[in-house]
C-alpha cells in the first residue's frame, strides 16, 4: 500500500494545501414521507404525492415516519458512529416558494446521530480515515421549476417533505480524488444498508462541498490542535452529484481561492454554484449562519427517544458491510487488503468478483477481475454493468485454465474473443481448435524434430549445464520454440518436463 499522497496546488507565491469536509444529503430510503403518509415514488405527475401536511395547509400536524428514524439509526451504526437516544427536532426558518411551510423541520443542536467515521480506500492505492461529524434527519423541499413557462415558475410539491439523511464529515479530506472516493464509499455503504439507493443522477445522493486552502502544515496544525484558524475560510459548492464534476469543482475553487489570496482580496465564506459547461463555479449567495434561520425546537413534535434495546436490535440485525466485505475477501480468498478494499466498496464490483471467485482460485480470480476485465472496462470507459464478458463466462474461462485445457496465454485471447462477442469461452475453444495439448506423445514429437534440427543449441545447454546452472538458459530458448511450434497450445509445464528429460538436464 503506497502512502497518502500530498496534493498541492502551486501559487505565485508559494505552495498551497487543500482541504475538504462534506455535507451529503441522502434521500431515506422509504415508502412514505418524514412526517406523512404520502408516497415517495419518483415520477408520478406533479403534485400528486402530496399530503395535506407537505402542501403546510393551517394546522396540519407532522408525525413522525419509523422507518425513516430506523434507516438514519442503521445508517449511524454503518458509519461507526454515535446513535443519540435523545433527539429533537427544530424548525429551521427561510422563504422559498417550493417551502410552503415556511421552514424546514431538521435538527441542529441534537441530532439523531453524532461523530463516527468511515475508511475511505484512495484510487492510487491508500486508505485513509474520516471523521463523521453528525447525521441528522430533515425534510426535503419541493421543486421550483422554472423553464416550462417564460414568465412563470411552477411548483412541485410532490419531494416536499421526503425524508433526507444529511450526513457531516469533518474536514478531513485532502485532494479532489479524496472527495470523489469518499462519496463512493459512503456511496457504498448506504447502498449496502439499504437505508438510500444512492442514485445520484436521479440526485438520491448528493454533496455539498466545502472547500479551503492554507499553506502547507495548516491542516496538520488543526488536526493537533482542533483550531479551525489554521484553515482557511471555506466556499460551499452546492449540489454537487457527479464524481467527475466533484473532481473539476474543487479543482477551480481551490486555484481560484489561491489567486484571491495571493492578490490580496482573500476570500468570502459563500455558497457556490458548479457550472458544468464552463467548468468554473460561480456565487449563489453570501453563506448564512446559523443565527439567520432562527433555529427553534418544533412545538409540533415531541423530542425522540429511542429505546436502547430497539438500537441493539438494529446492530445485531445489519447487513454486510463493504469494511467487513473486505475482511471476508481477504480471509476467504486470499487477496491483498488493497484488491479486497476496492472490490468491497463498489457492490457491483464486489457482487461480480464473488460470482467469479466462488469455489474457484481467490487470487487468480482476483487478476482476472481486477486486471484483465477492470483494465479492459476502464480503457474502453465502460461501466461493469455493461461487461460484455459476463461473470459466469469469466468463471469458465478461469475453469478452462485450471483445468489444464488452455493456458493462461491462450486465455487471453479467448477472453478477447468473448468480449468481442464470439461465444462463451469454451465453445471458442473448441470451435478454433485453442485446447492446449498435453497428450506427451504430440509435444515429444515436436520436441523431437526441434532437438534434431538444433545441434548448436543443445551443445549449449549442455555446456551451461557442464557449468554447474541449475536451470539453463537456453532451455528457455527451446521452450520458445516448442510453444511456437505448437501455436501457443502445447501445455507449458509437460514441454517443460520433456524438454528436460530428452536434453537429460
Ligand atoms: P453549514 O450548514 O454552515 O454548511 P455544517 O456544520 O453543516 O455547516 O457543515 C460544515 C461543513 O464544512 C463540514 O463538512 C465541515 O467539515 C466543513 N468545513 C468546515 N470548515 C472547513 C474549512 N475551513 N475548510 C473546508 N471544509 C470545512
Ligand atoms: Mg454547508
Amino acid at each position: 500500500m503506497t502512502d497518502r499522497t500530498p496534493y498541492i496546488l502551486e501559487g505565485e507565491t508559494g505552495d498551497w494545501e487543500v482541504v475538504m469536509g462534506l455535507e451529503v444529503h441522502a434521500q431515506v430510503a422509504s415508502q412514505a414521507k418524514l412526517f406523512s403518509g404520502a408516497p415517495t415514488a419518483f415520477g408520478a405527475d406533479p403534485n400528486c404525492n402530496v399530503s395535506l401536511v407537505d402542501a403546510a395547509l393551517p394546522g396540519m400536524l407532522p408525525v413522525i415516519n419509523k422507518g425513516c428514524v430506523e434507516q438514519a439509526v442503521k445508517t449511524g451504526l454503518g458509519l461507526n458512529a454515535q446513535v443519540n437516544l435523545w433527539s429533537r427536532f427544530d424548525r429551521k426558518n427561510y422563504f422559498y416558494p417550493d417551502l410552503p411551510q415556511g421552514y424546514q423541520i431538521s435538527q441542529f443542536q441534537f441530532p439523531i446521530i453524532g461523530e463516527g467515521e468511515i475508511e475511505v480506500e484512495s484510487d492510487d492505492g491508500y486508505s485513509f480515515t474520516v471523521g463523521i461529524e453528525r447525521l441528522h434527519l430533515e425534510q426535503d423541499a419541493g421543486k421550483s421549476i422554472h423553464d416550462l413557462d417564460p414568465s412563470s415558475t411552477y411548483v412541485d410539491l410532490n419531494r416536499s417533505g421526503v425524508a433526507l439523511m444529511e450526513i457531516v464529515s469533518k474536514p478531513h479530506i485532502r485532494s479532489p480524488q479524496e472527495a470523489a472516493a469518499y462519496v463512493k464509499k459512503l456511496r457504498a455503504i448506504l447502498i449496502a444498508l439499504e437505508t438510500c439507493d444512492g442514485d445520484m443522477e436521479k440526485g438520491n445522493l448528493r454533496a455539498d462541498v466545502n472547500v479551503s486552502v492554507c499553506r502547507p502544515g495548516g491542516y496538520d496544525k488543526f488536526r493537533e490542535t482542533g483550531d479551525f484558524s489554521h484553515l482557511g475560510t471555506r466556499c460551499e459548492l452546492k449540489n454537487m452529484n457527479s464524481y467527475r464534476f466533484i473532481q473539476q469543482a474543487i479543482e477551480y475553487e481551490a486555484n481560484r481561492q489561491i489567486e484571491l489570496i495571493e492578490s490580496g482580496k482573500g476570500v468570502d465564506q459563500e455558497t457556490r454554484l458548479f457550472d458544468t459547461t464552463t467548468g468554473e463555479t460561480r456565487s449563489m449567495r453570501s453563506k448564512e449562519d446559523a443565527h439567520d434561520y432562527r433555529y427553534f425546537p418544533d412545538p409540533d413534535l415531541l423530542p425522540l427517544e429511542l429505546q436502547q434495546d430497539w438500537v441493539d436490535q438494529i446492530r445485531v440485525n445489519l447487513p454486510e458491510l463493504p469494511d467487513q466485505k473486505k475482511e471476508r475477501f481477504i480471509s476467504d480468498y486470499g487477496l491483498t487488503p488493497y484488491d479486497a478494499g476496492v472490490l468491497a466498496a463498489d457492490y457491483e464490483k464486489a457482487d461480480y468478483f464473488e460470482a467469479v471467485a466462488k469455489g474457484r482460485d481467490g487470487k487468480m480470480a482476483v487478476n482476472w477481475v481486477a486486471n484483465e476485465l477492470f483494465g479492459r472496462l476502464n480503457k474502453e470507459d465502460l461501466e461493469i454493468g455493461d461487461s460484455p464478458v459476463s461473470a459466469v463466462h469469466l468463471g469458465e474461462l478461469l475453469d478452462l485454465i485450471k483445468s489444464g485445457d488452455i493456458s493462461g496465454k491462450i486465455a487471453k485471447t479467448v477472453f478477447d474473443k468473448v468480449w468481442n462477442g464470439e461465444g462463451a469461452p469454451a465453445e471458442i475453444v473448441e470451435k478454433d481448435g485453442l485446447k492446449q495439448v498435453s497428450d506427451t506423445g504430440a509435444i515429444e514429437k515436436i520436441v523431437d524434430d526441434i532437438i534434431a534440427a538444433n545441434p548448436s543449441q543443445v551443445e549449449q545447454v549442455q555446456a551451461q549445464k557442464a557449468e554447474g546452472h541449475a536451470k539453463p538458459k537456453a532451455l528457455g530458448w527451446f521452450v520458445g520454440q516448442v510453444m511456437k511450434a505448437s501455436q501457443g497450445k502445447a501445455n507449458p509445464q509437460a514441454v517443460n518436463e520433456i524438454l528436460k528429460a530428452k536434453l537429460d538436464l
